[in-house]
C-alpha cells in the first residue's frame, strides 16, 4: 500500500476526494506498529486480525477504513481460537469479510467499489483450492481475480460512496477501493510464498 500510495491518491483525485492512499498508508503504518508492539500477546490467527481492524477503524478517517476494519473484525471473529489456517479458513474468513463490507457499505458487486475486486478474488480462492491448487497457487489466483476485478470497474457507475455524486461521470477511471484490495490481496500472496519457501 505504501509503494502504490500515491497511485491510490491519484486514482481518488479523478473520482472521489484524492484521500485514498494518504488514508490507507496512516492506517496500515498503524497497523504495522500495533502488531510488532503486540506480537507476544497473539495467540491465534483472530486477535492480530482484529486489533488491525481496531487500529484501521481508529486512524483512517475514510469510509475505507471503517470497511476495511468492518472486514479484517469479521475475519477476527472467523479465526478466533484457531492457531493453523489452511484454504477453508483462509476461504471462510474472507467470505465474512467480503459479506463485512456489503453490509457495512450496504453495497453490491457492480457498484464500482472495492468489492467488485474482493468478491472475485474470494471466488477464485474458493475455485482454486476445489480444484486442487496449493494455498500459494490459490491465493496467487485470487490475486489475478482482484487485480482483473479492478481493472473492470473502469467502465463502471460508480454507485455508492463519493464517486456516486459523479453519475455517470464516474465512467472511466478506476475505482482506488477496488485498486487497494488487489494490493491487499497481492500482499497476502507475498506473504504466503514468503512462509512457504
Ligand atoms: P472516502 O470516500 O471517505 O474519502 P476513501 O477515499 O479512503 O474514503 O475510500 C474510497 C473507497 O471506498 C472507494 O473507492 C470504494 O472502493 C470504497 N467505498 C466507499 N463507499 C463504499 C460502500 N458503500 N461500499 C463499498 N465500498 C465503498
Ligand atoms: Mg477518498
Amino acid at each position: 500500500v505504501r509503494e502504490h500510495k500515491d497511485e491510490l491518491t491519484a486514482l481518488d483525485s479523478a473520482i472521489g476526494d484524492a484521500d485514498h492512499g494518504t488514508n490507507l498508508d496512516r492506517g496500515f503504518a498503524a497497523v504495522v506498529q500495533t502488531l510488532q508492539e503486540s506480537r507476544t500477546e497473539h495467540e491465534d490467527a483472530g486477535s492480530p486480525l482484529t486489533s488491525a481492524a481496531k487500529t484501521l477503524i481508529n486512524t483512517v478517517g475514510g469510509a475505507s477504513g471503517v470497511l476495511y476494519g468492518t472486514a479484517l473484525l469479521r475475519m477476527g471473529t472467523a479465526l478466533a481460537g484457531k492457531t493453523t489456517v489452511g484454504g477453508d479458513e483462509l476461504v471462510a474468513a474472507l467470505d465474512a469479510a467480503a459479506a463485512g463490507i456489503a453490509a457495512r457499505g450496504r453495497s453490491t458487486v457492480g457498484e464500482k467499489t472495492m468489492l467488485d475486486a474482493f468478491v472475485p478474488a474470494v471466488d477464485a480462492l474458493r475455485q482454486a483450492l476445489a480444484h486442487g491448487a496449493t494455498l500459494g497457487a490459490a491465493v496467487e489466483e485470487a490475486t489475478l481475480a482482484a487485480e482483473q476485478g479492478a481493472e473492470a470497474t473502469v467502465p463502471l457507475v460508480a454507485g455508492k460512496g463519493r464517486a456516486a455524486n459523479l453519475g455517470p461521470r464516474s465512467i472511466g477511471h478506476k475505482d482506488p477501493g477496488a485498486a487497494s484490495t488487489a494490493l491487499l490481496f497481492r500482499a497476502l500472496a507475498t506473504a504466503i510464498s514468503g512462509a512457504a519457501a
